[in-house]
C-alpha cells in the first residue's frame, strides 16, 4: 500500500459534487482529510491523503484532473529560515490559507503552521529562497 498527500483545487462548479467519495467508490481508497475551506470566490481546497495501491492511487489522481480538479503533490514539511527573512511579502501573496502574513503593525512575516497546507507556493516566491519543501 502507498501513501500520497496532495492539495485539491476546486473551481466553484465542483465545490459541490462528491468527487472524493469516487475515489473512495470507485477506486478503492482510503482517504484522510487533513483540510478542507470554501474560499470567497467560491473555489474549494482539500488536503488530502490518499492510501492504496499506487497504481489505485494514480488512476484517482487522473480522476480528479478529468474532473478539472487541480492536483498537486503536497511537501511533507516547510522550513523558514526567518532570521534572513527581509519581510518583503512576496510569500504571503501566493498563500491562500494566511498561513504566512504581514504583521499589520510592525510589518513583519508571521508564519502560522497550523495553517500551512504544504502547497509549496511560497517557496518560488521567495527572491532570497528562505523557504524550504521536503517532499
Ligand atoms: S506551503 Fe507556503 S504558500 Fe503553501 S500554505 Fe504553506 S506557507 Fe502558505
Ligand atoms: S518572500 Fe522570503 S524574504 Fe520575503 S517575506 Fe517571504 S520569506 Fe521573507
Amino acid at each position: 500500500m502507498a501513501k500520497k498527500k496532495i492539495v485539491l483545487t476546486f473551481p466553484p462548479e465542483r465545490v459541490e459534487q462528491p468527487i472524493t467519495y469516487h475515489l473512495v467508490k470507485d477506486y478503492d481508497l482510503i482517504i484522510n482529510i487533513m483540510r478542507a475551506e470554501v474560499h470567497e470566490e467560491e473555489t474549494g481546497l482539500i488536503v488530502l491523503e490518499l492510501e492504496g495501491p499506487e497504481n489505485k492511487i494514480d488512476e484517482g489522481i487522473a480522476y480528479l484532473k478529468n474532473q478539472d480538479v487541480g492536483v498537486q503533490e503536497a511537501a511533507r514539511d516547510i522550513a523558514l529560515n526567518e532570521d534572513d527573512c527581509i519581510s518583503c511579502g512576496a510569500c504571503t501573496a501566493v498563500c491562500r490559507p494566511r498561513a504566512l502574513h504581514l504583521n499589520p503593525d510592525t510589518f513583519e512575516l508571521e508564519f502560522d503552521k497550523d495553517r500551512c497546507i504544504l502547497c509549496g507556493l511560497c517557496v518560488r516566491a521567495c527572491p532570497l529562497k528562505l523557504i524550504e519543501v521536503k517532499f
